[in-house]
């Protein structure tokens, strides 16, 4: 017996009332009971009406409570007022699963939302379980059933989908039908009173008969949850999402670089990567990648080889896998002379493979067969453009023949119009994934590639460092007992230092005289600054001075800052200056961290500087966090290359960099009370000479 889901009510019910059917054609009552009478559904289907007798054909019943056999599923859709009476209903006739399809809830003001409260509260109680309310409503066609008002239902197939807008949905449903994209299984949450995506995706996990779930989302509420449950998903089926409204995340006082970059949307890309979720930017994206991966398995490796019988779009094509950073595959010797065989002495059998203008379909299906028999080649990419002896429609076939008999999946791309409409149809029917063009075909690969690698990854285990866990806590205690949020520079880095982030000699002067004997005892040269936490850019006012090289500079370094200080911050609180010992590192990083309102602690990574102000070069991960994506963070940023001694530049300490973010990582992890922070900069010395963080800043949260 297949294990049943926890949400099979909804998706395999034997009997489903429809509450609120009506007499009227064109009301949503009466569309949803067609459409459960009209898509193969085997169970039985009770309407439900306060007076009629019958609704096509039906005989209905005045009250749930009269329904002689059990129902499984309740299909809502009366006036909203009336949906908590119904719902009681639904309780005495031991209902266990709702789609409340009815609006005038949480989006429709005060009175609707306290109505959903109630709604929420009262399901509970009577244990039922609700998907919506405010919702388009569910799909099945293992099952046959359309307990929808959409106006059509699609194909069987491998694909389920979530969707947080009916609106959507129904374009979304629409659409795949016109294209013959089958699904499995639907559903549309509408306000998510109780269901949501994640339940959707846990009851989807072990679901046989899906095999790519395909998410429209607003929003998550769960952070954490939603990436425990889409790691765990993903690890089983792809798991694609377009995430809608990628806006900042609100207007909040921000004290870091960290948090003036850290948007939303940066934590969604991070989650999302971390947790193997294939991220769609677009519609359109969203139907390229469900199709490739609902028709292909993704390739064992990043290596393409491209057919083409044009050189244009073969020239496009190999822009694209250059770009997005998959190979052109090295085609073996064997295989050429195979080519060789068949092919016109002026093909071009060297990747992309040139078939020329007036390739047919046998030239097609041959180099494909060949070519996919080759083991540098990972995947087939084949470009067709309608020329005068081009064969569209056998060319489709002999590609979808070639890629049912193949491990490795096959993709096309047929440019054109009305030449080739017959033959997309073909390769839609056949299951072979089809682009308009180069680009896009391109982009599905890449993410099939990408994802095959994720789930080959092991885990990426965060790594626990020795830390003074009780220091931090006595720091931060004093910060607010003194009604501080902001920790001064000192105080931050003794937050760094009990981390074991290697950080300079610094002492506190608070007079000429004493920072000079301060900086005899470091030893020259020395830099200077200022503390204050009310300062955020002490350089900006003149607050640093590196490069000190004796007594007497120190002093007058001293006399001019203090000067400076009550010239241009003259309300700043002025704890002293700082002598230190000055760093012989010469690049500079900058790490940091920021809160994201739903996914916790972002940590953040780029060169400092410009590259980080203006540029806006860096990279995100949700803490906590491993060893690999501590080195991808590093490797994701565009000036990546200088770091690793790019044009003349020395090679620096990458690993050393890495080990900082992992204690950041771990730092943020066990003191969630840290709201920002930044070291700003890390100064990194040669391949082992380590780093030294010599400038921090620490926002913690008020008790
Ligand atoms: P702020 O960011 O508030 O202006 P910093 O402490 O970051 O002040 O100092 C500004 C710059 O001075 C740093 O980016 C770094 O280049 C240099 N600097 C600061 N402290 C040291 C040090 N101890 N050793 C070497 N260079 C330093
Ligand atoms: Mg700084």
């Amino acid at each position: 017996m297949p294990q049943k889901s926890a949400l099979h009510k909804f998706f395999e019910p034997k009997s489903v009332a429809v509450i609120g059917a009506s007499t009227k054609p064109g009301k949503v009552g009466h569309v949803i009971l067609r459409n459960m009478l009209s898509s193969g559904f085997q169970g039985k289907v009770y309407p439900v009406h306060p007076r009629a007798a019958e609704i096509l054909a039906q005989k209905c019943y005045p009250s749930v409570t009269e329904i002689e056999g059990p129902v499984d599923l309740a299909v809502v859709v009366v006036p909203a007022p009336v949906v908590l009476t119904v719902m009681e209903e639904c309780g005495q006739k031991g209902i266990e699963a709702a789609v409340v399809i009815s609006a005038g809830f949480k989006e429709a003001g005060p009175e609707g939302i306290e109505r959903e409260r109630e709604l929420a509260k009262l399901a509970q109680n009577l244990g039922i379980r609700v998907v919506g309310p405010n919702c388009l409503g569910v799909m099945s066609t293992g099952s046959g059933l359309n307990a929808t008002f959409a106006p059509g239902f699609p194909v069987a197939g491998k694909v389920s989908l979530i969707s947080q807008s009916g609106a959507l949905a129904t374009a979304i449903i629409d659409w795949s039908i016109e294209q013959g994209i089958g699904y499995s299984k639907f559903a549309s949450f509408g306000n998510g009173v109780d269901i949501g995506a994640i339940d959707l995706l846990r009851a989807w996990e072990h679901d046989a008969d899906t095999s790519v779930i395909v998410a429209y989302i607003e929003g998550v509420q769960n952070g954490p949850e939603f990436m425990k449950v889409t790691r765990q998903v993903s690890a089983r089926k792809p798991v694609i999402v377009l995430k809608a409204g990628s806006t900042q995340a609100g207007a909040r006082a921000v004290s870091s670089h960290t948090g003036s970059l850290a948007g939303s949307d940066e934590a969604y890309n991070a989650a999302f990567t971390q947790c193997g979720v294939i991220r769609a930017h677009s519609m359109e994206q969203l139907f390229d990648l469900a199709v490739a991966f609902a028709y292909q398995g993704p390739p064992r490796g990043p290596k393409v080889a491209i057919l083409t019988n044009a050189g244009g779009p073969g020239v496009m094509a190999t822009d694209a896998v250059e770009r997005v950073g998959l190979e052109l595959a090295t085609i073996q010797a064997d295989t050429i002379s195979t080519l060789r065989t068949r092919l016109p002495e002026a093909s071009n059998f060297y990747n992309p493979i040139d078939l020329l203008g007036d390739a047919d379909s046998s030239r097609y299906t041959f180099a494909a067969e060949t070519l996919l028999k080759d083991s540098n080649v990972d995947a087939v990419l084949a470009v067709l453009t309608p020329q005068a002896m081009t064969q569209p429609k056998e060319t489709a076939e002999g590609l979808a023949a070639a890629a049912e008999r193949s491990q490795q999946p096959v993709l096309a791309c047929f440019m054109g119009g009305r030449a080739i409409t017959d033959a997309v149809d073909l390769l839609n029917r056949r299951q072979v994934p089809t682009y308009p063009y180069p680009e896009r075909a391109v982009q599905a690969l890449k993410a099939m590639v990408d994802y095959r690698m994720w789930r080959q990854e092991p885990p990426d285990e965060p790594v626990a460092f020795k830390a003074d866990r009780d220091a931090v806590h006595e720091i931060f205690e004093r910060a607010r007992s003194e009604a501080r949020v902001n920790l001064d520079a000192m105080e931050a880095r003794q937050v760094l230092y009990a981390y074991g982030i290697a950080v300079p000699k610094s002492l506190v002067a608070q007079s000429a005289e004493e920072a000079a004997e301060h900086a005899q005892q470091i030893g020259f040269p020395v830099v200077m600054k200022i503390i204050s936490p009310d300062i955020l850019h002490k350089s900006d006012i003149g607050g640093v001075r590196v490069g000190i090289r004796n007594a007497q500079e120190t002093m007058d370094a001293y006399e001019l800052m203090m000067l400076r200080v009550h010239r241009y911050a003259p309300k700043a609180s002025l704890q002293g200056i700082c002598v230190q010992e000055m760093v012989q590192r010469e690049r500079e990083v900058i790490l940091g961290s920021a809160r994201d309102p739903q996914f916790g602690p972002l940590v953040m990574f780029g060169l400092g500087g410009i590259y980080v102000e203006v540029l806006k070069d860096v990279s995100f991960r949700v803490a906590p966090f491993g060893q690999r994506h501590a080195h991808r963070m590093i490797e994701e940023i565009r000036s990546a290359p200088l770091l690793h001694g790019a044009r003349g530049e020395r090679p620096c300490d990458i690993d050393a960099i890495a080990d900082c973010l992992l204690v950041v990582s771990q730092m943020v992890t066990e003191f969630p009370e840290i709201l920002e922070m930044d070291i700003n900069p890390l100064k990194v010395g040669e391949p082992g000479a380590g780093t030294v963080a010599v400038d921090a800043r620490i926002t913690i949260a008020e008790k």
